[in-house]
Order: C-alpha cells, then sequence, then structure tokens
C-alpha cells in the first residue's frame, strides 16, 4: 500500500467511525461534497446520493490542490486545531431519519484556502429534551414549592438565604428582599436562638438533617411556634453545595399541648403549678442546688382557719378566699422560684436557690405581712392567717419527699405554737412528728380494738350538795401507748377527722349507759358530752343526736351537750340554726371553758343556751387573785340575769368550794368532790335499786 492509500484509509477510517456527523461542503455553492457514515445516519435519506464519497474527495482535492499528502496533512490540521473563534455554531432542526424533527447542533469551520467548509454535526434531540424536561420540573417544583402550605427554603452552603416560598414569608412575615442573603437564624426568636444555633453547627458540622421546635418572631413582634427541618445537599464527591429545609407553623399544636399542660401541671382554682409540677421542680432545684454546692428552702404554708370560712360562708367564698390568698403570694415571690398549691389551703413555696437559711425566713415574713390586710369576699371582710414551716435542702433532706415531709412537720410545729408562725425544721420536731403518727395510728384503730371507755364525772348543787348530773369524759387505754389522756389525742383526732367516728361513739356509749342506769332504777339524771367545734359544725349533727337518742331511747331532756366559744364564732346562721335544732329537740347546751374566748355574754343571751362553765382557769387561782374572783363573781351574777345556769369546774378544794359558794355559784363539779371514774364506780352513787 502507498503511504497516500494508507493515509486515504487511515483518515477514511477515522472520519468514518467518528461519533459526529462531519461533511465537507464547498464554500461557494454550499454544495456537500463529503459526510462521513455518522453525517448520514443523522440526515438519513433527505440526504442521501448528494455527495461524494472520500476517496472521490480526495483525488479530487488533489488534483486542483497537488500534493495529496500535504493535503490531508492540512485537513487534519484544521481539525484537529478547532479553530474556535472561526466556528460558528448553530442549532437546527431537521427532518430526522425515522421521520420525526431531530435537533442537531451544527458547528462550521470554514477553510477559505481549500474552499472547504467543514462541519460537525451532533444529534442533540435527546440532550434538548431532557433540559427541556428538566426545565419544565424546575418549573412545576417551583410552583409546588411555591403554593405548598409548607414553608420551604434553600440556603447556601454558609446557611444563608437564598430562596423562600410564600408559605415561609407568610409563616415569618418577612419578605424575599429582607431575608436572602441573610443568615438563616434571622427569623429566629431572640430567647431560642443560643440553643437552636447551637443544635444547628453541631448538626451542619456533621452534615445531617436537623430538626428543632422553635420560636420565630414575626417583625411585628408576635411569635410562632415551628418546626423546623433542613437537610445538607451534597454532590456526588460530598462536597455541600447548600441546604435545603421546611417550616410549618404548629402554633396551633403548641396551644393545645399547653393547654393539656396546663390542666395537668396547673391547678384550675388559682392557676397555680400543682403538685405535679412542684414535685418536678423540686426534683431539678435540688438536683441543680447539688451540682452547684448550694441550698434550695421549701416553705410549705398552711392557712390558719380557712375551714371556717369554708364552713361559715360556703365552698365558693372559699374558694375565692384561696384564688386571692394565690395571688398575694404571688407576688411575695421572685423570678425563678416556684408557688404551687398541693390541695386543700396548702400551698408551698420552692426558693431553688439561697445563699442561707435566713433569705427563706425574710420571704417567710413577707408572706405573713401580705396575708395581713382583710379580704373582702362578696362584702364579707375576712382575716387570714398562715402558719408556715421551713425545710433547707440538703441539711433537712436530700429527696423530694423528705425535705416536703419535713417542711410539713414544722409547719405544724408552727401551728402548735400558736399559729401565725413560721418554724424552721428540726430533728426535734420530727421525733414529735413521729410520735404523733404513732398516735394516730393507734387513734385509727381504738374504736374496732374497743380501747375507748367513758369516765364519769359527778356535778353536784353547791349549796343542797346533791348530784346534780354526770360529764362524760373520753378515755383511751391504748394497747401499743397505754392510758392517753385526752388532750393528748383529741387535737390529733380534730385534724385527722377522726373525732367524727370517736365522737358519734362516745355520744353513743353516754347515752347507752345513761340508760340502762335509769333502767335500773336512777333517777333521770342529766349527762353533759362534750363536743369538738368540728363535730359540731356537720350539717347533720342534730339529726345524728337524734338518732342517737331514738335508738337508745333516752329522753332529750337528759342530754346536755358541751361545746366550746369559739363554735358560736362561726357563721352566726348555720351555728343558731343547729343550736335551735337540737333545743327544739330538747337538748341542753352548755358553754365549756367560758372565759378563755371572746364571747360575750350579750351575744349568748340571743342563743338557746343554758348553761355554762366557768373554765378551770379562773377556779384554780379564786382564792389569790382578785381579778379571777371578780370575772367568776361577774359571769356568776350575769348568768343568773339571763336565766342560765352556771357551773364552777376544776375545783380542788374547800377553799375554791367557799369562794364560789360566797360568789353563789349554784353549781361545782371538780377532784375536791368526786374525780372521773370508772362507770362501775359511778353506778354506786346513783340510787340503784
Ligand atoms: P373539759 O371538757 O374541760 O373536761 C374537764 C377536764 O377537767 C377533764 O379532763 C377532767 O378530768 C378535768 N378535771 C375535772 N375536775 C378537775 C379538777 O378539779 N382539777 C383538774 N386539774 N382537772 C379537773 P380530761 O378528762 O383529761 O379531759 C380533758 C379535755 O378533753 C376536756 O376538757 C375536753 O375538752 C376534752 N374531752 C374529754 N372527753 C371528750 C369527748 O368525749 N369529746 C370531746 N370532743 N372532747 C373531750
Ligand atoms: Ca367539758
Ligand atoms: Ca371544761
Amino acid at each position: 500500500m502507498s503511504s497516500s492509500e494508507f493515509h486515504k484509509s487511515y483518515l477514511g477510517i477515522i472520519l468514518e467511525s467518528l461519533p459526529v456527523g462531519l461533511s465537507l461542503s464547498a464554500m461557494d455553492n454550499g454544495q456537500v461534497v463529503y459526510a462521513n457514515a455518522r453525517f448520514r445516519e443523522i440526515y438519513g435519506d433527505w440526504c442521501k446520493g448528494e455527495f461524494t464519497d472520500l476517496e472521490t474527495l480526495l483525488e479530487k482535492l488533489a488534483l486542483d490542490q497537488g500534493d495529496p499528502e500535504l493535503l490531508q496533512k492540512r485537513i487534519l490540521e484544521n481539525l484537529e486545531s478547532h479553530n474556535l473563534p472561526l466556528a460558528q455554531v448553530s442549532e437546527i432542526r431537521i427532518p430526522g431519519a425515522d421521520g420525526n424533527p431531530r435537533i442537531v447542533s451544527v458547528r462550521s469551520i470554514p477553510l477559505p484556502d481549500l474552499n472547504l467548509n467543514i462541519s460537525t454535526v451532533q444529534d442533540v434531540t435527546e440532550q434538548k429534551l431532557i433540559e427541556q424536561n428538566l426545565r419544565q420540573s424546575e418549573r412545576r417544583y417551583q410552583l409546588m414549592a411555591e403554593t405548598s402550605p409548607v414553608g420551604i427554603y434553600r440556603l447556601s452552603p454558609g446557611g444563608s438565604y437564598r430562596h423562600v416560598n410564600k408559605a415561609w414569608r407568610e409563616i415569618t412575615g418577612l419578605i424575599e428582599s429582607q431575608v436572602l442573603g441573610m443568615g438563616w437564624d434571622i427569623a429566629l426568636h431572640p430567647e431560642d436562638k443560643d440553643e437552636v444555633m447551637h443544635l444547628w453547627e453541631v448538626a451542619s458540622d456533621l452534615q445531617r438533617p436537623f430538626k428543632t421546635e422553635c420560636r420565630f418572631r414575626r417583625p411585628e413582634g408576635r411569635s410562632v411556634w415551628v418546626f423546623l427541618q433542613t437537610d445538607p445537599i451534597v454532590d456526588s464527591q460530598g462536597h455541600l453545595e447548600g441546604f435545603v429545609g421546611s417550616v410549618t407553623d404548629i402554633s396551633l399544636r403548641k396551644r393545645s399541648e399547653e393547654e393539656i399542660r396546663q390542666l395537668a401541671y396547673y391547678d384550675t382554682l388559682t392557676k397555680l403549678p400543682n403538685r405535679s409540677f412542684f414535685m418536678e421542680q423540686l426534683e431539678r432545684a435540688m438536683a441543680a442546688a447539688h451540682r452547684g454546692n448550694t441550698n434550695a428552702a421549701l416553705l410549705f404554708c398552711d392557712l390558719d382557719s380557712f375551714k371556717d370560712v369554708n364552713d361559715s360562708l360556703g365552698h365558693d367564698m372559699g374558694d375565692l378566699l384561696l384564688q386571692q390568698i394565690a395571688s398575694r403570694l404571688n407576688s411575695c415571690i421572685r423570678r425563678g422560684d416556684t408557688l404551687s398549691r398541693l390541695g386543700g389551703d396548702e400551698f408551698v413555696l420552692l426558693l431553688p436557690n439561697i445563699a442561707d437559711a435566713r433569705e427563706a425566713a425574710t420571704v417567710a415574713r413577707k408572706i405573713q405581712q401580705s396575708l395581713v390586710p382583710a379580704f373582702d369576699l362578696g362584702g364579707h371582710q375576712v382575716y387570714s392567717r398562715a402558719s408556715i414551716g421551713i425545710a433547707v435542702y440538703p441539711e433537712d433532706g436530700t429527696d423530694v419527699q423528705t425535705l416536703l415531709k419535713h417542711a410539713d412537720t414544722a409547719m405544724y410545729a408552727a401551728k402548735n405554737a400558736g399559729r401565725n408562725r413560721y418554724r424552721f425544721f428540726s430533728e426535734e420536731m420530727n421525733r414529735r412528728n413521729v410520735a404523733r403518727m404513732r398516735v394516730e395510728a393507734g387513734l385509727r384503730q381504738a374504736i374496732g380494738r374497743k380501747e375507748l371507755s367513758l369516765a364519769w364525772q359527778p356535778q353536784y348543787d353547791l349549796n343542797a350538795g346533791s348530784l346534780i348530773g354526770v360529764e362524760a369524759l373520753l378515755r383511751w387505754n391504748s394497747a401499743e401507748l397505754g392510758v392517753m389522756p385526752p388532750a393528748s389525742f383529741i387535737p390529733l383526732a380534730e385534724e385527722t377527722g377522726l373525732i367524727h367516728e370517736i365522737g358519734a361513739w362516745v355520744l353513743e356509749e353516754a347515752c347507752q349507759q345513761m340508760q340502762q342506769w335509769r333502767r335500773r332504777g336512777s333517777p333521770p339524771l342529766r349527762v353533759a358530752v362534750n363536743l369538738s367545734a368540728s363535730q359540731f359544725r356537720e350539717p347533720d349533727i342534730a339529726d345524728q343526736v337524734r338518732d342517737v337518742l331514738d335508738r337508745t331511747g333516752l329522753d332529750p331532756a337528759q342530754l346536755e351537750l358541751e361545746i366550746t366559744e369559739s363554735v358560736l364564732m362561726g357563721d352566726g346562721g348555720a351555728t343558731l340554726r343547729t343550736l335551735k335544732a337540737l333545743r327544739e329537740d330538747g337538748v341542753g347546751l352548755a358553754i365549756d371553758d367560758f372565759g378563755t374566748g371572746y364571747s360575750s355574754l350579750a351575744y349568748l343571751k340571743k342563743l338557746p343556751v343554758g348553761r355554762i362553765k366557768i373554765a378551770r382557769e379562773f377556779v384554780r387561782d379564786i382564792t389569790t387573785d382578785p381579778h379571777d374572783a371578780a370575772i367568776a363573781g361577774t359571769v356568776i351574777s350575769m348568768a343568773r340575769n339571763l336565766s342560765m345556769q352556771a357551773i364552777a369546774e376544776g375545783v380542788e378544794t374547800r377553799e375554791q368550794a367557799d369562794c364560789l359558794r360566797a360568789l353563789q355559784c349554784p353549781e361545782v363539779q371538780g377532784f375536791f368532790f368526786c374525780r372521773p371514774v370508772h362507770a362501775d364506780e359511778f353506778s354506786k352513787h346513783l340510787a340503784l335499786d
């Protein structure tokens, strides 16, 4: 093969096998003189037979141009050099081989010295179609994004806004010009910024998806709760191209969550945090105090006479009082403190971080001060005081339950010390409290175990010396605790509500015993039964008494109920109704421990009270203290003027008895005459058959 032949066939093979269509045309008349296989394929039938093959062309050119090798070289050089500045690129549509239109990209390289135009042709139909689809789908996506109810945005790799959709703009209240190019945190609520940006930095460093719930702040200041999600876009090489994200307005959900939280964590009456919430806060505060090596204080406040308000003015007024108290207490606390209502009239205050215990005392005083002004309950002026117990973490307890229990114990100590006080917890209190709990536990079983009994103390006509009545006094002989005097367990029975059951037992037992003696032939002696204030306030107490009398058959005239002055201090209406109902049934009423309270005889006049018991306190010093003698004398003479009986109790000596006789006291009771005795012993005093 000659070298020119080789070159011819070599060039021919190359050109024929090019994946690009190639043609040579005459520059002067535009006639195509050569087309390679790809060119023919692209143009199909449309160009068939119109041009020559390469050999013929080369030969023809060689004839025109002389040295064929030189010619080939020049053609190749021209092709390789891709003389781009001279190239003209155009896209045209042609009818394709299959009849469908095709889009081809034509690049023409003029070679004027050869009078040739070299054209390369590429079928770009598919590519164009893809581009078009891509553009369409992008438009569709843009439209979708724009009309999506979810806020959608795109961020640069640095985290600044590249695009935000309509919903995003509506949620944030910002417009594109305000945000494009700005950092994505521009919409964040300042209070959430630190926390959210920290999370964001962690996530974006790791190129992880980022999700959070946080608040945006709109330009007019309103905040919106949003759920935020951002994903990094990474190219095939792993380079960060930016982020896409979505924002949903979750304010509604947050609001209903908040409502549920309110119900679960807040007291509906006072809107204060409830016990569950408080316990969580306390737990947290204790953990923080532990870490920071600081103190936390717990103030346990219990209202001193809330029950009176509830009983006398009704529950609505009681609720009103609690609300007013809650708001006064609220005004005493600082940011970070937690005030909560545990239930009933119990409030607790948590001071999570105090330098020393004196701070807690200051707050306690402040609380008590805040309660001083009268409360207005629908026109009723009511005064309320609180007893406060304080326990300090970690000294007084290192777990929630213990600390709360000890604050409660301290509160009881404050109450016992005379109310309207505050007390710090001490171990001594704890011991007393443990003892108290043992008493309570024992008392709960006392009736069932038949540990209760009555002692009987006679009452006498001072002049005649005759037996005129008897007071039934409760006794408790506990299996565990031994003989318990009433003063050591009655207050506890009142606090715990056990007094109702116990009191009912006493009444029943006293009436039964009297009736039994009566059946055995005793004269119709009067029996005095003590009634606690809380027993007296039971709305159906008059019915209960009537039931017992019916059951036992005791003559109502034989029964006298002893109540203390404090009972009369409650709401006039209810008290008076009960007193009258009892009186109408023929039951007698006596005011016990008279003189130790505040009631005046003039007030008593309006009440159906038959007897006044001069308190032991006055009788004790009656022979030595002229004051006490004067008081006793006044009570005796006024009682006579009001047609009431007066009885002096606690008469221990002959001198006291003489003194009372001189003051014309009609009746007496006391150790000097007779101690409270067992029923068997007392029956000897009765003229039984
Ligand atoms: P109280 O009603 O004032 O009862 C009189 C108390 O004085 C009785 O004490 C009695 O034993 C005591 N006493 C009688 N004479 C003398 C005396 O000459 N000198 C002295 N120093 N004391 C005398 P007791 O039995 O210990 O009762 C104490 C209190 O317990 C009673 O005071 C009463 O308030 C309450 N109590 C007793 N039994 C009952 C009851 O069944 N129900 C209720 N609610 N309270 C009761
Ligand atoms: Ca009594
Ligand atoms: Ca008494």
